[in-house]
């Protein structure tokens, strides 16, 4: 499917996905963003078309029905999905992907790009993971027990990913990742034809 890399990051609501992969997007070269599109309201300061597409949940069934998505979930009762032709179009250019993406849409994405960058991040605790989403100040308390409830068994879910990274200091794990994301690029997998010119 691609030239570039096919970037998943996942991990339970509230570990800081959205924090470290904005604080990476900054210092990262090459690494675009797949903009998702859900059915779920904006928060305060949320644009649409930066942070999220923001659809009714007619428009996003129509999207399903046109095969247009890569990937869709119903995560904590909206929809949520990745725009397929963007992602394609810049794969091919050459540039790195990245899917800030549920657990359900990564293993649907796993199974149809096997050779994609899966990273699993996760909280320094759950009491830290609380925490981090009472801070936020964006959950009711249903809402915060639903997003805790789910966290053991995502967490479960994070043994399929290729990368497990603690996102104890933003800076730490920006770090981590981007040391990953450099590393995988030079796996023997990807770099079979740069060998084989070479040799040549
Ligand atoms: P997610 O995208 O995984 O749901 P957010 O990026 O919205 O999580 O982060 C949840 C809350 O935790 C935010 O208030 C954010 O500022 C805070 N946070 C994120 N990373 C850290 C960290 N390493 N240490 C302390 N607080 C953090
Ligand atoms: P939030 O409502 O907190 O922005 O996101 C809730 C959950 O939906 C998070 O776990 C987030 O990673 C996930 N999510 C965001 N965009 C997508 C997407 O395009 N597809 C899937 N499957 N999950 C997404």
């Amino acid at each position: 499917m691609s030239k570039g890399l096919l970037i998943v990051v996942s991990g339970p609501s509230g570990t800081g996905k959205g924090t470290v992969c904005d604080a990476w997007r900054k210092i990262a070269k090459n690494l675009g963003y797949s903009v998702s599109a859900t059915t779920r309201q904006p928060r305060a300061g949320e644009v649409d078309g930066v942070n999220y597409y923001f659809h009714t949940k007619e428009e996003f069934e129509k999207m399903i029905a046109n095969d247009e998505l890569l990937e869709w979930a119903e995560v904590y009762g909206n929809y949520y999905g990745t725009p397929l032709k963007k992602i394609q179009e810049k794969l091919a250019a050459g540039e790195d992907i990245l899917l800030e993406i549920d657990t359900q849409g990564a293993m649907k994405v796993k199974a149809k790009v096997p050779e994609g960058l899966f990273i699993y991040l996760i909280p320094p605790s759950l009491a830290e993971l609380e925490k981090r989403i009472r801070g936020r100040g964006s959950e009711t308390e249903e809402s915060l027990a639903r997003r805790l409830g789910a966290a053991r068994e995502e967490i479960e879910i994070g043994k399929q990913y290729g990368y497990v990274v603690v996102n104890d200091e933003v800076e730490n794990a920006v770090a981590t990742i981007e040391s990953i994301r450099i590393a995988e690029h030079c796996a023997v997998s990807r770099n079979i034809d740069v060998l084989d010119e070479l040799k040549k």
